[in-house]
């Protein structure tokens, strides 16, 4: 690189991200290939529109590449191109969100999604994020002592309050999703049934976690999670005689965006080739067990593991225990000094504040691309109760 101030930069980073202990659960390492693909030539090229219906010309390369993008992720849920559509120029989860409910949603009407503190994204509703000025939200918290979703509670709140769409999906929910249920539910009020698979999309396509598309109107994930591929989201939405897919790709482009990222299209083409083979199947259990050899390690040693372990690459944990431990924001920061990398993160029924919650969220994605094993997850449980109890 010419501009060695840069590069110093993106040399100190890398070194941090290889000596680091990484339980951030929305972050993973991806592919030389896909590194490779984002620092392409494709970067230069300008493509508003679609595959074969495009502003600019010399897109005769490009309609290929967002093509097979397409192709793959269809493919590896194991979805025909006659029952989805899939727009695949979202730039990131966030972004893509709100597309969505921009093409489907009219504005007033009501979004009913699980609340930040609870579990929830941000753009599920949240009354600072303009999901939930420009449309009503309606939130939803995790039920009582059990710390899990009350289906019947969300029934109830689904017939009261009738929104238009209801998002399932969330950045720290350690559990499964029952999505059937949330069928019943959106089809007793009529509202649009949107999963936002973000967190555990690489689970499902490795056959760890339930598949959501049996029961969905439309899914979002992005795709740097669990997927393991660059940062972008994909939108998939059912085919059907309510033209979600018209809707959609008319919202996306003129309706909310300029010309899309075709490097990063094609390093998610890529990511969704690796996510399609053998070893990524086994990736995404090592995944699981790691996350709950981790969780049953930390309840082992008296923490208090919220809805009492996981299904998934995801674990919360009260660190705050009433005021016998430490707070959120203090394990993080203990942690990141002895080189262990976590968020804080509020726990349902949190006392204490966004910026100071009562406990920490874990993942184990990012670890189990560089191949740690469940005996690598007792150490690093071990080592996390010495740090936070201060021995
Ligand atoms: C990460 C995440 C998003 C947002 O993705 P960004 O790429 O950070 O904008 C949205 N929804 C859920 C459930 C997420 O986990």
């Amino acid at each position: 690189m010419k501009d060695k101030q840069v590069e110093k930069l993106i040399k100190a980073e890398d070194k941090r991200q290889k000596s680091v202990v990484n339980l951030i659960a929305s972050e993973n390492y991806v592919s030389r290939d896909v590194l490779a693909a984002l620092g392409s030539t494709l970067t230069n090229k300008y493509a508003e529109g679609y595959p074969g219906r495009r502003y600019y010309g010399g897109n005769e390369i490009i309609d290929k590449v967002e093509q097979l993008c397409i192709d793959r992720a269809l493919k590896l849920f194991k979805l025909k191109n006659t029952d989805w559509h899939v727009n695949a120029q979202l730039l990131s989860g966030s972004p893509a969100n709100f597309a969505l409910y921009s093409a489907l949603v009219p504005l007033g009407e009501k979004i009913m999604g699980m609340k930040l503190t609870s579990g929830g994204h941000l753009t599920h509703g949240h009354p600072l994020s303009m999901t939930g000025k420009l449309w009503k939200p309606v939130q939803f918290e995790l039920g009582g002592e059990s710390e899990v979703i009350d289906y019947d509670a969300l029934m109830e709140i689904a017939k009261k309050e009738k929104p238009a769409i209801i998002v399932a999906g969330f950045t720290a929910y350690p559990r499964t999703v029952d999505f059937k249920k949330f069928r019943e539910i959106a089809d007793a009020c009529g509202a649009i049934l949107h999963v936002d698979m973000s967190h555990f999309a690489g689970l499902v396509a490795g056959g760890a976690y339930p598949s959501p598309f049996p029961h969905a109107d439309s899914v979002m994930t992005t795709t740097h999670k669990s997927l393991r591929g660059p940062r972008q989201a994909l939108l998939f939405v059912k085919k059907d005689e309510r033209g979600f897919d018209k809707k959609l790709d008319k919202m996306v482009i003129p309706g909310l965006f300029g010309g899309p990222h075709e490097n990063n299209i094609a390093a998610v083409a890529i990511a969704l080739n690796e996510a399609s083979k053998p070893e990524f199947k086994k990736y995404a259990k090592q995944v699981v067990k790691n996350a709950q050899t981790l969780a049953k390690e930390l309840k082992k040693l008296g923490w208090h593991i919220i809805s009492g372990g996981t299904d998934s690459h995801l674990i919360l944990m009260d660190t705050w225990m009433d005021g016998a431990g430490v707070s959120g924001s203090d394990a993080s920061k203990k942690l990141e000094k002895a080189g262990i990398i976590v968020n804080m993160n509020t726990i349902p029924g949190d006392k204490r504040s966004v910026m100071d919650p009562s406990g920490i969220r874990l993942g184990t994605c990012a670890e189990t691309t560089r191949g740690r094993k469940e005996k690598d997850m007792i150490k690093i449980a071990q080592k996390m109760d010495k740090i936070l109890r201060g021995k």
